[in-house]
Formats: structure tokens, C-alpha cells, sequence
């Protein structure tokens, strides 16, 4: 008994009763989704079945975020048949199903998909176009039928797909011209060109069952054609059109020609969706077709693409009809058959025959699936490649025992927790290999990041070689630079600053120092990777809050480290992020880094309370703001960012600074932002560590890394200009001591996405939590900026959808682990895609 199928079926039955409101279940339909495709995975009974499973978790996955009523209807309507088809086949299929190899006899006279069909059926040649085209029913070919296998063309004519667009067809010099706004130059750019978006006209109704408001076919003869001339010069034609069942009227506006092109007595095919006129359904501006023509405009799923001026969307469906029907079946299909099956994937051509045009929805969905899939699986295999090659070259092993590391652990005024003392044996190991370390260290705010890559720095200087520490901000540096120093100097470790605004004197004999071996440990910031720094012998490179550094920068400091075996700098490499993301997510964007989490906040921390205040409610939080000076503690008041630029957000800084004066003029008030000079920043800092002042007004310069325990209160002001996680890394310069702390966010309301924002930062400390959350209301692009995270443009695939990206990532390891690069002939399509794949993006480490 497959319960899971049932079940889903009892859901979705409630949810269309309910009226799609996403409240069949309680935590949405999306949460059930997860609990559900587990079991259903379980209870699949065949490669059909795990199909069926996994289109059905992609649609439950974006469920919540259909747009409306009609969007969800049709999602869960086509769950239901996809359902209902699965008893039918069931019921079919006693006695049990052949082997997937060899596909059944289609159960019903519906059309299995084309190029399997074509392939059966006719010799290798025939084209797709020459296929006949069914009417389109939303019908039963998929999933019924097992995963087509598509044999590569014998001579596949793949360097014909390198030709410029002008090979196609009805396509001059003109049009070529104007598809370069697309970056399309070659048959193999157009093919890649999908659509924006569809227009379902698949449904055929006979025209006394139209319903208004509804996209539909309809077939009919033309009564009449007539034209008629408005007051103000405009042309409009009206055609009457019956098909035996009624008869409708059909209205276009200046394009007068048509009298001519639909004469009274012509078969005519319409689509279009049904408006109504004085109560009488009609259509206005429909697409239509002579009956006798095969379908490009009308009764069936119609691409739209992209348009650009000039290029008409009737034009650019018959490009893309001619080159999808000459082309698509050489498209040239990369991925290991074994993978296509394992996975239930359309052929590579089938793809791009059905994203262009689909016989019906569901294949469309299958052929985006198989699209997707293609991306996140290039990604990974190029993240393996990464990984293969960073683990190939040769490291400085590094021999220091657990024992040497007695004197820093004593040295401590607190003990460790366990994920940092976990992390920390990690490091030691991965620095004792022969390979170089390449590791992500990932911890919410707070979770003490900082005194694992002071261990690491440790060891490092045990083996009589150096570290560098790069911080993102001058405060930040300096901070770290504070606390090392503290810390490692009495253990013998020398250490320095270097930042922008280190004085000349004192870069040159920090340079000097650094090159003669005379420091072992530096801090800094991007001055650390100026041309002229050299260190006598760099073995390890930390990189803290890595998100806010570019690609290049990451880079350029690894080449400082120490020669290897071979001669390359290839020092150990730790990357610290507090941007904590759902692992899977870690694991497609950082694959090629050893991942390592801490997940266990250091003891005595309290959850932080988070309120959100109207302007109105202002006076409120400054007496909170005396009463938490009163009880010896301190507070940050943070102001917004007025718009991108130091300049004004200094100005509104010190505005405030001044105002606030009048209104604390008993208490002292520090004053930090962007436009200081250093040694004017690191004062202010230092007052307010040393608890000179009680409040430090501030702009977002401290938003990451600053750490002064002392302080309980932040207040963030115009909160709903800041991104959540920069409000959750601000929320996360308080809380750092035993003392309740408090977060204070004022906003007068926003965008319905910054309310979202606030109210989650009042529910919830978990920075994970948030991480998921703003990934979904920004989406991975804008989350981490392409820039930054180094990887190839994705236009298929989503990172959020984890199971595709895990799905995707455990065939990239299988693969790799079988062909490391690829080498094996017949992975050379695959192993060129991956390159081409990744040849715009940089080099993540
Ligand atoms: P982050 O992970 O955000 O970089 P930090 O390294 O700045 O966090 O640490 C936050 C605060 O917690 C610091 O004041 C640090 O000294 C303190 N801390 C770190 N580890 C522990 C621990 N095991 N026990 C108590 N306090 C700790
Ligand atoms: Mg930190």
C-alpha cells in the first residue's frame, strides 16, 4: 500500500476545497513537502514512480510562492492528473513493469515524447519538424512512458551548431543584427535563447463552452471579414467565426490587411483568451492560424521570448521554430547516459526541442528540470575540479602536535567550547598534510570565530613560520590586532598592524620585518596584499568575514604564502564567514573548500531581545538607553545609510552625535564613522572599550567583528533600510558578555519586505534561520553577489532548490571520483562544457 501518494492526494483535495490558500497543512504545503518526499521516495515503486516523486517536491517546494489562485490551482490540478495517471498506469501494469530499457507500448493512443517516438520510429535522420504534431492534449505521454533513452546521432553535425545565425533560415544579416542585443551570435546561442515566459493555448473548446476570461483554442470557419474605420483614422477588423456549435466574433486593431487574409469561407484556427463585449464572449487580438498550417501560434503551449525594437514576436517564434526543428536534434548531449537515467532526464535535444516548444506542461517542466540539472551539475563538477587541483598541489605540512598547543589553551581566560576545540583539531590536522588547507569556517556572530584562527595562527608560528590575518574594515583589524596581540605576545609570538593608514615610517619597517622573519604574526587589512609586502615564510593565510572580499583579493594573498614543492606559494587557507547558510547551499557554492561549522555559542549567552519602536516611541528607548548606562553598561545607536555614500551617512552621524548631546548631557557619547581618520577611529574605539564612553554613536562602519562585551543596547535606527543579515550582524555587536542584551530596531514600517525583515529579527537569534529567510525573500544572487561568490551565472536552476543541488552534487562526486578530470573519451563533451561553463567566472579561493 503506497500510503504517501494517498496522502498527498487527501492534501491536495483539501487545499483545492480550501481554495488554495496554502493552509491544507498546518506549516504550508511547502514543510509537508519535505516530510512527504522522503516517504514518497521510499515507497516509489519504479524509475517512473522517482519521476513523478521529484517533479512533484519541485512544485510543492515553490508552491507558497505561486502568484495567486489560478497559478496554485493549475499546480495542484496537474499533481492530481499526474496522480491519477499513476493508478491508471498502475492498474495497467499488473502483471509488473518491463525493464526501463524497452520502453512499453504507449498505453493509449496519446503520443509518447517526439524524439523517442522518432527515433523508434524513423531513421536517424528525420528531423523534428517532420514529425507530426499531435493535437496537443495536456495528456498522458509523461510520466506514463519510461525515460526515453536518446542514442547521439551518428554523425553529429556539431560544429554546424557554431554557425553563425544567418545558416538558419529566414534569418539575414538584419535580423542577425538585432539578435546580438541577446548576446546570440552562433545557431548553438539561439538555442539557448528560451523563453521568457508561455502562453497556454492548449485547451480546445468547442465555442459554446467558452467561459470568459479562460486561453483557449478554438476552430472554426470565417462568416465574414469586414473593416470599419473609427473617428480617429484607426482600422478595426471584425471577423464572425462558427464552429457548428456557435459562433463568435473576433476583433484586431490596424492591421487592415487581414480583410484580406481571412476571406469568408477559411478554416481558421484562434487563440486567445475569451473577453466579453455587450455580454456576448469574444475575442480581442487573437493569434490565429490557418487551420491547414502546423501549430506555431496557436493550439498549443506558445513561447513568448525576449523582444527587442525591430523584432516582432510572430518573427521570432519562426526563427526559432526553423532553427529548433533544423538544429535541436544536434545539439550535442554531454551528460553520461547512466546519469540521465538514474535522474529520469530528457535528452539534452529533447530539452531544448520541448523549452521552446512543449507538447504539453508537464514535459515543459521536465524540460526545465533537465536544463537545471545540466547547470548545477557543470557546477559541481567544476567545483570538483577545483577541489581535485587545490588537493593536488603540495602543501607545507606543518608538524605540530596537540601538546604544543598547552601553553596558548592556558593561557585562555575562558575555556573552549567544544565545536571551537572540534574545529580547531580540524585545522591542525589539515596544516600537518602535505596538501594545502583550504577551509571554510563558518559560526553565527558571536561564536567565537576569532580565537580558533588565533589557535591556527599558533600553530603556525610553532612550526617558525608566519600567519596573516586579513580583516575587511580598519576597526575590525584593529580590534583583532588588540586581542592578538594580547593573547600571543606573551607567548612569545610577535605580531603587527598593518592597514591603510599605518604612517609610512612604520610600513617600511613592518615591511622589513615581515620580509626578515622578525614578526610572525600580521593583521591587516587589504594593505596586507600591497606589492610591497613580502613575508619571509607565510604558511597560513586567514581571511575573516570572507563575503566582504572580492574573488581577487582572496587570491592575492595566498600568493604571499611560502613556496612549495613545486615552487608555488600554496599556503594554508582559513575563511571565516558569519553568514551562515544552509549547508547544502555551503556546499554548492564553497565546494571546493572543506567546510567546518561552529555550531555551539560560547556558555552564558543569552537569546537577545529584539524590540521594533515607531519614531513615536523614540523617548522610550532613550530612557532605556539611561538605564542601561545607569547599570553600568553601554549601547550603540546606529544610523542608516541615507544613501550609499560616506559622506551623507557621515553627516546625518554627526548631526545626531550633536542632537543626542542635548539629550544625554550627562553621559559621554563617542562618535565613529566612515570618514575619520584612523587614528580618530581606533581612539573612539578604544574609549568606548575602555568604557570612557557610554554611547557610541555610529554609522554602519562597525557592523562587522567589533566585540566590546561591556555593551547590552543597540539601537538601529531607520532599521528598514538595512538588509536582515546586516541588521542581524549589528544585533550581534551586543550579547558578547553575560549581561541580558537588548536590540532596539526604530523603523516607521517600509516595504512589506522590510517589515518581513524586522519581525523575523524579533522572533528568532538563529542566524541560520535568518540566512534562510533572506535568502528567500532575495534570492541567492542578490544574497551573496555574483561577483563575490565567484560562480557561473545560473538561468535554469535555482540554489535554493536543495534537493536538485544535492541530487546534481552527489552524481558530480560519483562522476568525478570514477574520471577524475574528466579524462576518459567519451566525458570529453562533458569535461568542454563544464569549461565553457566556468570560463566567466573567478576563482573562488
Ligand atoms: P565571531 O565568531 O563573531 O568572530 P568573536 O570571535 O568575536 O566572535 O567572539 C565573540 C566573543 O566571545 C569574544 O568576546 C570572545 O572573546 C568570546 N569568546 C569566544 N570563545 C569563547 C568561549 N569559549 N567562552 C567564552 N567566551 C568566548
Ligand atoms: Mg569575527
Amino acid at each position: 500500500m503506497k500510503r504517501s501518494f494517498k496522502r498527498l492526494e487527501r492534501v491536495l483535495e483539501l487545499e483545492k476545497n480550501q481554495g488554495f490558500q496554502n493552509k491544507a497543512v498546518v506549516g504550508g504545503i511547502r514543510q509537508f513537502a519535505t516530510y512527504w518526499v522522503d516517504k514518497a521516495r521510499e515507497e516509489a515503486i519504479d524509475e517512473t514512480d522517482r519521476a513523478l516523486v521529484e517533479q512533484v517536491a519541485e512544485v510543492l517546494n515553490e508552491y507558497a510562492r505561486m502568484p495567486g489562485h489560478d497559478a496554485r490551482a493549475k499546480a495542484v490540478q496537474s499533481i492530481l492528473d499526474g496522480l491519477t495517471r499513476r493508478e491508471e498506469r498502475l492498474a495497467d501494469q499488473l502483471p509488473p513493469p518491463p525493464p526501463p530499457k524497452s520502453p512499453p507500448p504507449p498505453p493509449k493512443p496519446a503520443a509518447p515524447p517526439k524524439l523517442a517516438a522518432q527515433r523508434e520510429a524513423a531513421p536517424p535522420k528525420e528531423t523534428i519538424s517532420k514529425t507530426e504534431k499531435a493535437t496537443p492534449q495536456p495528456s498522458d505521454d509523461l510520466p506514463t512512458t519510461p525515460v526515453p533513452v536518446y542514442e547521439l546521432p551518428a554523425e553529429q553535425n556539431v560544429a554546424g551548431l557554431q554557425q553563425p545565425v544567418t545558416a538558419v533560415k529566414g534569418v539575414g544579416p538584419k535580423l542577425a543584427q538585432r539578435l546580438t542585443v541577446f548576446d546570440i551570435e552562433t545557431i548553438d546561442d539561439l538555442l539557448q535563447l528560451y523563453p521568457r515566459r508561455y502562453d497556454d493555448y492548449s485547451l480546445m473548446k468547442p465555442i459554446n463552452r467558452l467561459q470568459y476570461g479562460e486561453q483557449v483554442t478554438i476552430i472554426g470557419t470565417i462568416w465574414e471579414t469586414r473593416a470599419r474605420r473609427t473617428r480617429n483614422n484607426q482600422v478595426i477588423v471584425h471577423s464572425i467565426i462558427s464552429d457548428g456549435t456557435g459562433k463568435i466574433q473576433a476583433t484586431w486593431f490596424n492591421q487592415p490587411w487581414l480583410t484580406q487574409n481571412l476571406p469568408a469561407g477559411m478554416q481558421i484556427v484562434l487563440s486567445g483568451k475569451v473577453d466579453q463585449y455587450l455580454g456576448r464572449p469574444v475575442f480581442n487580438s487573437p493569434e490565429w492560424e490557418p487551420l491547414e498550417l502546423e501549430p506555431l501560434r496557436t493550439r498549443r503551449i506558445v513561447p513568448v521570448y525576449p523582444l527587442t525594437k525591430g523584432l516582432k514576436s510572430y518573427k521570432m517564434r519562426d526563427v526559432m521554430q526553423t532553427a529548433v526543428s533544423e538544429w535541436a536534434e544536434h545539439v550535442p548531449d554531454a551528460l553520461p547516459e547512466a546519469i540521465r537515467r538514474r535522474q529520469a532526464l530528457y535528452s539534452h535535444p529533447q530539452a531544448v526541442q520541448q523549452i521552446h516548444f512543449p507538447d504539453t506542461q508537464e514535459s515543459l517542466h521536465r524540460a526545465r528540470r533537465r536544463l537545471a540539472f545540466d547547470e548545477l551539475f557543470l557546477l559541481q563538477l567544476g567545483m570538483q575540479a577545483r577541489r581535485q587541483e587545490w588537493h593536488s598541489q603540495p602543501g607545507i605540512p606543518l608538524n605540530v602536535g596537540p601538546d604544543q598547543l598547552a601553553p596558548f589553551y592556558n593561557s585562555l581566560p575562558f575555556s573552549l567550547t567544544g565545536a571551537q576545540q572540534r574545529v580547531i583539531d580540524e585545522i591542525r590536522h589539515d596544516m600537518s598534510q602535505a596538501e594545502p588547507m583550504n577551509r571554510l569556517l563558518q559560526g553565527d556572530v558571536g561564536a567565537g570565530k576569532t580565537i580558533v584562527a588565533a589557535a591556527a595562527m599558533f600553530v603556525a608560528t610553532k612550526a617558525n613560520s608566519q600567519a596573516a590575518l586579513m580583516a575587511p574594515t580598519e576597526i575590525l583589524a584593529e580590534q583583532h590586532y588588540q586581542g592578538l596581540q594580547q593573547l600571543l605576545e606573551p607567548l612569545g609570538v610577535s605580531t603587527c598592524l598593518l592597514t591603510g593608514s599605518t604612517s609610512a615610517a612604520d610600513k617600511r619597517q613592518v615591511y622589513e620585518q615581515l620580509a626578515s622573519g622578525e614578526i610572525d604574526v600580521a593583521i591587516g587589512t587589504h594593505a596586507l596584499i600591497q606589492e610591497g609586502v613580502i613575508f619571509a615564510n607565510l604558511t597560513l593565510a586567514v581571511i575573516d568575514e570572507q563575503h566582504r572580499f572580492g574573488v581577487d583579493q582572496r587570491g592575492a594573498l595566498r600568493l604571499k604564502g611560502a613556496a612549495s614543492a613545486n615552487g608555488d606559494p600554496n599556503p594554508h587557507l582559513l575563511v571565516m564567514s558569519a553568514t551562515p547558510i544552509p549547508r547544502t547551499l555551503a556546499l554548492s557554492l564553497y565546494g571546493d573548500l572543506d567546510l567546518s561549522i561552529l555550531d555551539e555559542m560560547p556558555p552564558g549567552r543569552q537569546e537577545i531581545k529584539t524590540y521594533w519602536l515607531k519614531s513615536s516611541e523614540r523617548e522610550r528607548a532613550y530612557q532605556f538607553v539611561r538605564r542601561q548606562v545607569q547599570e553600568g553598561r553601554q549601547a550603540y545607536m546606529i544610523y542608516p545609510l541615507v544613501e550609499e555614500s560616506d559622506k551623507i551617512d557621515a553627516k546625518a552621524a554627526v548631526e545626531e552625535y550633536e542632537r543626542l548631546q542635548g539629550i544625554f548631557p550627562d553621559l559621554m557619547l563617542g562618535l565613529i564613522h566612515g570618514r575619520l581618520k584612523a587614528g580618530e577611529k581606533e581612539a573612539a574605539m578604544r574609549a568606548f572599550k575602555a568604557r570612557e564612553t557610554d554611547i557610541l554613536v555610529a554609522t554602519s562602519v562597525i557592523e562587522v567583528g567589533v566585540d566590546v562585551p561591556n555593551s547590552t543596547l543597540i539601537i538601529i535606527e531607520g532599521a528598514d533600510r538595512f538588509g536582515l543579515a546586516q541588521l542581524h550582524q549589528f544585533r550581534g555587536r551586543v550579547g558578547r558578555g553575560q549581561h541580558q542584551s537588548y536590540c532596539l530596531l526604530i523603523a516607521d514600517g517600509g516595504s512589506a519586505d522590510a517589515e518581513e525583515r524586522m519581525r523575523a529579527l524579533e522572533q528568532t537569534n538563529d542566524g541560520f534561520a535568518l540566512a534562510e529567510k533572506d535568502l528567500s525573500l532575495r534570492g541567492p544572487g542578490q544574497f551573496f553577489g555574483r561577483q563575490q561568490s565567484g560562480l557561473p551565472e545560473l538561468r535554469m536552476a535555482s540554489l535554493l532548490d536543495m534537493a536538485m543541488v544535492e541530487l546534481a552534487r552527489e552524481e558530480a562526486v560519483a562522476l568525478f571520483n570514477e574520471d577524475p578530470y574528466l579524462q576518459q573519451p567519451e566525458h570529453a563533451p562533458l569535461r568542454q562544457r563544464v569549461e565553457q561553463f566556468w570560463a566567466d567566472a573567478g576563482d573562488v579561493s
